[in-house]
């Protein structure tokens, strides 16, 4: 039996689900309230965990030609430059966990899984917002710009600031979690050659970090500046920046990060907001996946993952228990939730690792960093659980 499926959200989470289920035999409405989709300049690293899904999906051929594949990950001081921590990633994670670790910028991704969904006919209603629902015997009702769109099941793939969480569980105001990052793209021709590492690079200061690494074949290099701002005073949370404000914070830093960041001529300021883990996601015929779920800190690079992993293990379930979308979205929601919740808070955890002060904290920080990069094994147990996921065959689904 194939399900009629409303999707709220056509963000990585709610396009991702809306090919799982297409492509095994649902229908499926996607609606997205923004009028098209653009997505200013933004990089975004995907796992293993990720990965595995993509190519399930069998787009992750398209995704690697548009990536970079960086050689390491490593750690710097951000005063003294002086490296902190380095593991390799080029064989390392592949070899561990069976599929390459990418970095590409966030609106190749997008258009990559756009596409895919077109083909297989997901109808995609933009200019679209889903305020609430109506849960009904047999499935859930939702009015859409005054039409009545009817469904089996509703899925709130609508982000941080989710309107279906907020009629499922009144959880409405994300909470602004002290930090803001500047965000940026630069070419790399305009930098001296291999100024910057083919790596993720992080450089690791008082109250402030920053993260690098090449997009689109290594032709631009993507940064996030993080630093410490007590309050959030916009009411936009996402906003032009100040280049100049940007300089000025990272002035005294490695003299890489500071070309880096002169020659950046545009670059946007993100608040970084969350919600406390929550312990339900569900009400009858509608759930929540992806941000709209589980926000998290970016400093795991792990919040597009998990909700790609989300989106797949939805699928697996609304598929075996079509003919009980209520057990379905349970057994759902017991998959994914303890998983997520861990990784909000390993998120949480890096933000206070990253962001220590001077004195004993950042002795301790230089010396958890240097054993980590002695004895990797100790890391391994971490993050087995993130990246090391079978989700593909432990959840399988059948396309047709
Ligand atoms: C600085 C920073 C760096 C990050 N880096 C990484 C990274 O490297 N790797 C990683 O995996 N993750 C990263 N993340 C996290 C990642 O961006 C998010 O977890 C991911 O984008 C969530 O996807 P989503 O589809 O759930 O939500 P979103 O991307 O927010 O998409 C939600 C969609 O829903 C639409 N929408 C909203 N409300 C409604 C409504 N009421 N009705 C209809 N449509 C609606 C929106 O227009 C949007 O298209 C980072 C986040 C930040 C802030």
């Amino acid at each position: 039996m194939s399900l009629q499926v409303l999707v709220s959200g056509a963000g990585i989470a709610g396009l991702t689900l809306a090919i799982s289920l297409a492509k095994s035999g649902n229908s499926v409405i996607l609606f997205d309230k923004s009028d098209e989709f653009h997505e200013i300049g933004a990089g975004i690293q995907q796992a293993s965990n990720a990965m595995q899904i993509h190519a399930a999906l069998g787009i992750d051929k398209q995704i690697e030609s548009l990536s970079f594949e960086p050689e390491s990950i490593d750690f710097y001081d951000l005063l003294t430059a002086k490296k902190l921590f380095s593991s390799d990633l080029l064989g390392a994670h592949k070899g561990r966990y069976g599929h390459k670790y990418l970095h590409i910028h966030r609106s190749d991704l997008h258009r990559t899984l756009l596409n895919e969904a077109k083909k297989y006919n997901v109808n995609i209603h933009l200019k679209s917002k889903v305020n609430s629902y109506v849960n009904t015997k047999t499935g859930v009702s939702t009015i859409i710009n005054g039409k009545t769109f009817r469904g089996d099941v509703l899925i709130g793939a609508d982000g941080i600031r989710s309107s279906v969480r907020k009629h499922l569980n009144g959880v409405e105001v994300p909470n602004y979690t002290g930090y803001s990052a500047w965000r940026g793209l630069v070419q790399t021709s305009k930098l001296p050659p291999n100024l910057i590492p083919r790596a993720t690079n992080n450089w690791l200061g008082e109250n402030k970090h920053i993260v690098c690494y090449y997009v689109k074949n290594g032709d631009y290099v993507n940064f996030v500046a993080v630093t410490k701002h007590d309050k959030w005073l916009e009411q936009d949370w996402k906003l032009e920046g100040s280049l100049s404000q940007m300089r000025d914070c990272f002035k005294d830093s490695d003299n890489r990060v500071q070309i880096l960041l002169d020659n950046c001529h545009k670059c946007y300021l993100w608040g970084i907001f969350d919600i406390p883990p929550l312990d339900n996601w569900t009400d009858g015929h509608v759930t929540l996946i992806g941000d709209a779920a589980h926000p998290m800190m970016p400093f795991l690079a792990q919040g597009a993952s998990v909700a790609i992993e989300d989106a797949w293990i939805l699928t697996h379930y609304l598929n075996k228990y079509n003919k009980n979308i209520e057990l379905g979205l349970k057994k759902y929601q017991e998959a994914c939730l303890p998983k997520a919740n861990l990784i909000q808070t390993y998120s949480k955890e890096n933000a206070n690792l990253y962001h220590m002060q001077p004195s004993i904290k950042k002795w301790v920080r230089d010396r958890k960093l240097s054993i980590a990069t002695k004895f990797p094994s100790l890391l391994n147990h971490k993050f087995d659980k993130i990246f090391g996921s079978n989700v593909v065959s432990n959840y399988p689904i059948d396309f047709i």
